[in-house]
């Protein structure tokens, strides 16, 4: 980092305490996928276990595997690995150095030092944020996508993977021969089950490959589930300048993000770990108590977060905060958390369903962070069926079982929202760009947009079961048409007056 000021910064110490004892980092953890979120959260609860109790055998080394990861590689080659963390709420900013990265492999570089350093005795997680599409799970079948043309490739080349899957099923099968445990693998990304995702997918890759390695995986390798939450916008210009007026610290990628920070990890780790609850996260023991924790992150926070995000974007809004000022909007985001999305969660001792709504409010309306609708937009195909379709399933069932209508309205809303968007054209014709793996095919299957029937037939992303729900399709058609035609704004005053 160029410059240090002075100020609110704190500068982690323990590295050049080490260095100066002379004492043995060891990199227990491997990283594939050094963005923002993995900088924010477990990067800083590592860092903090390393500066606050002196642990020394889980420093990080950084895996990019896409191309555009060279940026990444650049600057923290550039910065010893060093960055900084600037948390910003109306009540100030603060900055933090993190050092917990001790050193940082792009693979495209060189494929085997990844192989090596993920089969390395020190390594005992290799953990990930390789957002949704990096799984190659089809939503629908719960398989693995092994007929897509990267599994392909890595199935026949596995000396010489480009995918994570590629990459870890390398490294065991040179842990296996070399007859070392097998590291866990901790997914860090935003699905419900991650933990069980990543070992399905995992082991059915192993036995596209090598059954007897697939079986070794699937009896000793660990993959705990685990809730993960702190809002990590993209970093901008603006933060970088920020930074440096502020705190006078000239930093080429640092992270900015929200002081809330919340991690609840399933305890299943296939050898040592750190001990993550000295610094707060919430190790628990049943995996059912993560898929509860899970299932209210998913659908309140990430659910909001596309109700925010594709009607914000088609009303032509560019940031959170701004969706939040908006009171029509606002009203769409707290009603459909509270009327539509609550009543099929389930209660979890201590934690107040209403209360947890009320701060995520506050955490939307946060105009310090400048989160960026487009990230909040980003893959939708990969959040959609799992933020908002689980939601309006569950209310189809409950309204079945209970014979009552149970109200799915609004998030019928911002799923039409989502089919309109992906056109790429807001409300008053201004373009915008849409990015989804699936674009080809989500426009090939809308074909005119002006209805829901064609994507509703894309069975990995929809299933069968709520096609055939009439309640469902009518809604969906009748908010397609009102958007298309009078915008997201008047029809959201039209079906939600504010005196209702
Ligand atoms: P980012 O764009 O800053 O970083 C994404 C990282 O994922 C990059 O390092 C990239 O190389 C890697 N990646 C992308 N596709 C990959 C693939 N196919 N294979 C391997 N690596 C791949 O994004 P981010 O904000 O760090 O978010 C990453 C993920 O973290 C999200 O998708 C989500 O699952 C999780 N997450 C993010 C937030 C947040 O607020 N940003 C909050 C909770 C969870």
């Amino acid at each position: 980092i160029g410059k240090l000021g002075k100020g609110k910064i704190q500068i982690p110490t323990h590295r050049d305490i080490n260095r100066t004892r002379n004492v043995p980092v060891k990199e227990g953890i491997v990283h594939v996928g050094v963005g923002g979120f993995h900088r924010a959260h477990l990067a800083v609860y590592v860092d903090q276990l390393m500066e606050k109790h002196g642990e020394t055998d889980y420093a990080i080394c950084g895996v990019g595997l896409q191309p555009f990861d060279a940026g990444m590689r650049d600057v923290l080659r550039e910065q010893d690995h060093l960055y900084t963390v600037m948390e910003r709420s109306d009540k100030g900013s603060f900055a933090h150095v993190v050092g917990c990265i001790n050193s940082y492999l792009f693979a495209p570089d060189n494929r085997k030092a990844v192989i090596d350093k993920m089969a390395h005795p020190d390594t005992r997680i290799v953990s990930l944020t390789i957002t949704e599409s990096g799984y190659y799970y089809n939503e629908n079948t719960h398989e693995l996508i092994s007929d897509h043309p990267d599994i392909e490739a890595d199935l026949k080349n596995v000396n010489a993977p480009s995918t994570t899957f590629g990459f870890l099923y390398a490294a065991l099968a040179q842990r296996y021969r070399n007859k070392q445990d097998p590291f866990t693998v901790m997914s860090c990304d935003n699905m419900q089950k991650n933990g069980s995702i990543t070992r399905n997918m995992l082991v059915s890759f192993a036995r596209l490959h090598n059954p007897t390695i697939a079986d070794w995986i699937a009896e000793k390798g660990a993959f705990p589930n685990a809730m993960v939450d702190r809002i990590t916008p993209q970093t901008s210009q603006n933060d970088k300048d920020t930074l440096a007026k502020e705190f006078g610290i000239e930093d080429a990628w640092p992270v900015v993000t929200e002081p809330f920070m919340q991690w609840v990890i399933e305890d299943q780790f296939s050898n040592e770990r750190p001990e993550f609850e000295k610094v707060g996260v919430q190790v628990v023991k049943n995996v059912h108590d993560v898929e509860q924790f899970e299932k209210h992150k998913l659908r309140l926070l990430n659910g909001s977060h596309s109700a925010i995000g594709y009607p914000g974007q088609l009303a032509g809004f560019k940031y959170v905060h701004e969706v939040m000022n908006n009171p029509q909007l606002r009203k769409l985001v707290w009603e459909m958390m509270q009327e539509e999305v609550k009543p099929h969660l389930p209660d979890i001792p201590g934690v107040n369903i209403d209360d947890y709504c009320k701060t995520l409010m506050k955490r939307f309306s946060n105009s310090t962070i400048m989160d960026q609708l487009p990230r909040v937009c980003l893959n939708a195909s990969g959040k959609i069926p799992q933020f908002i379709m689980p939601s309006i399933a569950e209310a189809i069932m409950a309204s079945k079982e209970e014979k009552r209508d149970y109200p799915f309205r609004r998030l019928c809303f911002v799923a039409a929202s989502w089919f309109l968007y992906i056109r790429g054209v807001d409300d008053h014709g201004a373009k915008f760009a849409v990015v989804d793996p699936m674009l080809d095919e989500l426009l090939a299957a809308a074909g005119d947009g002006t209805g829901p029937h064609g994507l509703l037939q894309i069975k990995s992303l929809f299933g069968d079961d709520l096609r055939g729900y009439k309640r469902f399709t009518d809604e969906m058609e009748k908010a397609m048409k009102d958007i298309s035609e009078k915008g997201v704004l008047e029809t959201l005053k039209e079906y939600f007056p504010e005196d209702a």
